[in-house]
């Protein structure tokens, strides 16, 4: 089999737009991928382009070690976010090739069910004013809806260090949530990198009472030794690797301990070869994996199926109950969070199993939709026009 041809598709919402691309073959089957690249969708549909036409035409989608070898070597210049990002929609969509020429999901490729419930957990379900009272309320409709765990960045639009009385507003808000969804539903504390180390440390002993699942990035992505001294002084778990694109970068934080969580992107990380490679890496430091998705129905099924085969599968993010829920739609077979028990159901149908809908996604053209998190507001998930400071100005 060889791959004829690939077509790009840019799907827009008020705060992301998700990045497409079909890939063709000589066969007539063609599979898909999902980018929700963060901020940079230019970039990044210039990136598949260049790299699509250089290394994707002509090839066996099956060949998958050496397409990656070629964006991640052979190119010279280092990949970085956007050139894992492009090799991620590539992978994803050979990936759902394969599946479909075998006839078989994805995971039946990756060693087949380890887990068939792989727990979601809600975000970007408090697009409201930062008052206890609301964000409450909007927890509450999350545990209506059967998910058992939810992630929330409390912190406004805080930058480096917090105030006595921020930090008060933001403990506030975590406890109003905790009073409503009751000790056995998970909270994730999401710190966005925000912080320096000293305040980080302030900030985890601050919400030690909240029993959050674990604090997301409390220090800036490469401050090691930042983190180092966080990690020292608390002991709350630590989840980290959105912004975490190749497997090298991760050394530091495995071999010190200095994670519990990894959070790699399927999508920012070569894709579904790219997470793959790292299940054995992470499980050897005995390391559970909750893998980063803010992506539409594509790029969460590409997570769900390594997640479903990977032994060390702790919680999938998921947006889309939420935020943009339309984005359901644009295929056919979009991943579901079964109310029952807050778990993904498990695919059943060849590849992804889902079909994309090119006429829905034609009713969703670019918005330049873009995540300002140091801007005021930035939880409303509205257009980023409407922020008020360090945002487009
Ligand atoms: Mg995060």
């Amino acid at each position: 089999m060889k791959i004829t041809g690939f077509e790009i598709i840019v799907v827009g919402a008020p705060w992301r737009e998700l990045t497409i691309v079909e890939v063709q073959t000589d066969e007539g089957i063609t599979g898909v991928g999902e980018v929700r690249m963060v901020n940079k969708t230019d970039t990044l549909v210039s990136a598949i382009q260049e790299l699509g036409d250089r290394y994707l035409i002509g090839s066996d989608p099956a060949d998958l070690s050496k397409l990656a070898w070629n964006i991640q070597v052979a190119e010279y210049g280092l990949p970085g976010e956007v050139g894992q990002s492009a090799l991620a929609a590539f992978d994803i969509a050979c990936w759902d090739i394969l599946g479909k020429s075998l006839g078989v999901p994805i995971y039946k490729l990756l060693g087949g069910i380890f887990t068939e419930r792989v727990e979601a957990y809600a975000n970007g379900w408090y697009q409201g004013d930062r008052d206890p009272k609301i964000i409450a309320e909007y927890a509450s409709k999350v545990v209506e809806r059967g998910y058992r765990g939810l992630k929330m960045d409390p912190f406004g639009h805080a930058s480096a260090e917090m105030t006595t009385a921020d930090l008060r507003r933001s403990v506030g808000i975590l406890e109003a949530v905790r009073d409503t969804v009751g000790p056995d539903i998970q909270i994730y504390v999401e710190m966005h990198g925000r912080f320096t180390s000293h305040t980080a440390r302030r900030v985890a002993k601050a919400i030690e009472h909240i029993e959050p699942g674990w604090i997301e990035e409390p220090v800036l992505p490469m401050d090691v030794s930042g983190l180092r001294s966080v990690r020292n002084h608390t002991h709350l778990p630590i989840a980290l690797g959105e912004r975490i694109h190749e497997p090298s970068t991760l050394i530091p934080f495995l071999e010190e301990g200095l994670v519990d969580i990894l959070q790699v992107d399927t999508t920012h990380h070569a894709g579904i070869t790219g997470l793959q490679r790292l299940v054995g890496w992470s499980d050897a430091y005995n390391v559970r994996l909750a893998p980063h998705n803010v992506c539409g129905p594509i790029g969460t099924a590409a997570a769900l199926h390594v997640a479903i085969a990977a032994s060390n599968t702790k919680v999938l993010e998921h947006f889309n109950d939420f935020a943009d829920p339309w984005v359901h739609e644009i295929v056919e077979g979009a991943p579901y969070v079964n109310p029952k028990d807050g778990a993904f159901d498990l695919p059943t149908a060849p590849g992804l199993g889902l079909t994309l809908n090119k006429d829905i996604c034609a009713k969703h053209p670019r918005t330049g939709g873009r995540l300002a998190l140091y801007a005021a507001g930035w939880e409303k998930r509205q257009d980023a026009k409407n922020y008020d400071s360090h945002g487009k100005k």
